[in-house]
């Protein structure tokens, strides 16, 4: 019997239908503009996903019908320009590109001496310079801010613990550690804390001023509480760009109290971080230098494909000392593909590492860092266009300053409804299926607001003149069905 292989049979077909793919996909993107944002998978649909193993194959041909049948018409949106949802970037048809390429060489990235190494090493110096750390710190690419502030955390913990914590654990801590941010703080950390096995409490949820920026008084009152009551804190969780409303925190004076302190300064700045790029908005970053460590994304606001997260750390050995673990068959050769000495194995919990690094590479070549600075710019600039049409209707209420890409307002009526909550929220729901636009939603001091995040290099100003027009029209709707309220 003859030896198998999945190359395919007849590469002439396998290549016709490759071209036909990237013809139709090419096309996909050129035409976003005329579909829906979105449109919910329907149970027809539904119901193809639950079909039994595949034991036999179908063949490339099939399989692709499928997946232009009941798989592309119903993406989460993000690509679109009116898609304003959570924090998501929109992806770049050069990345799509990208990705098929680094698929094609499928090299484990970061680990052997190969070109995919070279061109992480390069993103990395090019993102250490972007962000003013140190050439010899160290850094990794990783699957999203959420890994990359679990990457930062777990080496300020282990490096502020006061004994070798990799090799004994937490059960050889004396006295608890905790850690402080504002509790506009993105959930991630505290999922990192969670995993990190510091228990969700260890990390202290400070009240933020009306810019909604942490209140210093308070970050140094429960620190000092924390030292009296005999626990051991460690970090400070600075945020730039906070999920909610788009704040930046004072990053500068809070290095400056990390230092007095002897806390680490982990940033998250999953997408504010990415404002460096904008010469306008450099200034609100002022201090992100000091960061021990800092998380970003460059799948947000620096519009690439999901998965593409940066951690930097200040100190490149403390970041092998919570990551490295010998082994005989990792060990580095004297030659030969396995000589690479510093391994990103040993910078972050993953082994095998795919070649996210490319697309990255790719994009900041092709388009340049000042370009990705005057889209950045774009946006912020569109987020104050947005608020500015809020503030000047008379039936829309801005519910929290607009600092940077990040909007959150509510349908409000004239005269004011007695309970927006409920009135927005059905709101919402009309407008997502309606497919004219997805923004997401918040609550802004106890109040349920309609949340727009920019980080879109497709929108125009134009697409937030609809999204106006339309929540006023179904605000309108909604509030003549429900009928006798004042
Ligand atoms: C999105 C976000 C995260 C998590 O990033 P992922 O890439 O989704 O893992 C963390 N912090 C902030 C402020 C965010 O907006």
């Amino acid at each position: 019997m003859a030896e198998e292989t999945l190359d395919p049979d007849d590469w002439t077909a396998f290549r016709a239908l490759s071209h036909r793919a990237v013809d139709e996909m090419v096309t996909y993107m050129q035409t976003v503009r005329d579909r829906p944002v979105w449109q919910a998978p329907p149970t027809e649909v539904r119901e193809r996903f639950h079909a039994p193993l595949p034991l036999e194959g179908q063949g490339a041909e099939r399989t692709y019908q499928e997946f232009l049948a009941s798989v592309l018409p119903y993406p989460t949106g993000n690509i679109h320009p009116r898609f304003w949802g959570w924090v998501m970037g929109t992806g770049t048809p050069m990345a799509v590109l990208s990705e098929m390429l680094a698929a094609a060489m499928n090299c484990g990235c970061g680990n052997f001496d190969d070109a995919s190494s070279l061109v992480e090493d390069q993103v990395l110096a090019w993102l250490k310079e972007v962000m003013g750390f140190p050439a010899g710190g160290g850094g990794l690419l990783v699957s999203g801010a959420s890994v990359a502030n679990l990457v930062g955390l777990t080496i300020a913990r282990d490096t502020r613990a006061g004994l070798d914590l990799p090799r004994l654990g937490l059960a050889a801590m004396e006295r608890p550690l905790t850690l402080y941010g504002s509790r506009e703080t993105h959930s991630s950390v505290a999922k990192a804390v969670q995993v990190l096995g510091l228990g969700r409490e260890a990390l202290r949820l400070l009240p933020v001023d009306d810019a909604y920026e942490v209140d210093r008084r308070a970050l140094a009152e429960a620190v000092a509480a924390d030292r009296r009551e005999g626990r051991q804190p460690f970090c400070v969780v600075a945020n730039a760009g906070t999920v909610n409303t788009g704040a930046i925190e004072p990053i500068d004076a809070l290095a400056d109290f990390c230092r007095a302190e002897g806390l680490w300064l982990h940033v998250d700045g999953a997408f504010g971080a990415m404002a460096a790029l904008a010469p306008a908005l450099r200034g609100r970053l002022r201090g992100l230098d000091r960061a021990d460590s800092l998380a970003f994304d460059l799948h947000k606001w620096g519009y690439f494909p999901i998965e593409a997260g940066c951690v930097l750390v200040r100190d490149a050995a403390a970041q092998r000392r919570s990551f490295s673990v010998a082994a005989d068959y990792l060990a580095p050769a004297a030659g030969g593909v396995a000589s690479r000495t510093d391994r990103l194995a040993e910078h972050g919990p993953q082994l095998s590492r795919g070649f996210r690094a490319l697309k990255i590479w790719m994009g900041l070549k092709d388009q340049g860092l000042a370009k990705l600075g005057r889209l950045i710019q774009q946006n912020v600039d569109q987020a104050a266009y947005l608020a500015e049409r809020v503030r000047a209707h008379g039936e829309l209420e801005l519910l929290a300053p607009a600092p940077l890409n990040v909007v959150c307002f509510r349908y409000a009526g004239r005269p004011t409804l007695q309970a927006p909550d409920a009135l927005n929220r059905q709101l919402l729901v009309r407008l997502h299926e309606s497919g004219v636009a997805v923004p997401s939603h918040t609550m802004i001091r106890g109040a349920y607001a309609l949340r727009v995040a920019i980080t879109n290099h497709r929108t125009r100003r134009e697409d937030l003149d609809v999204l106006v027009d339309e929540v006023v029209r179904l605000g309108r709707g909604l509030r003549e069905r429900s009928g006798t309220e004042a």
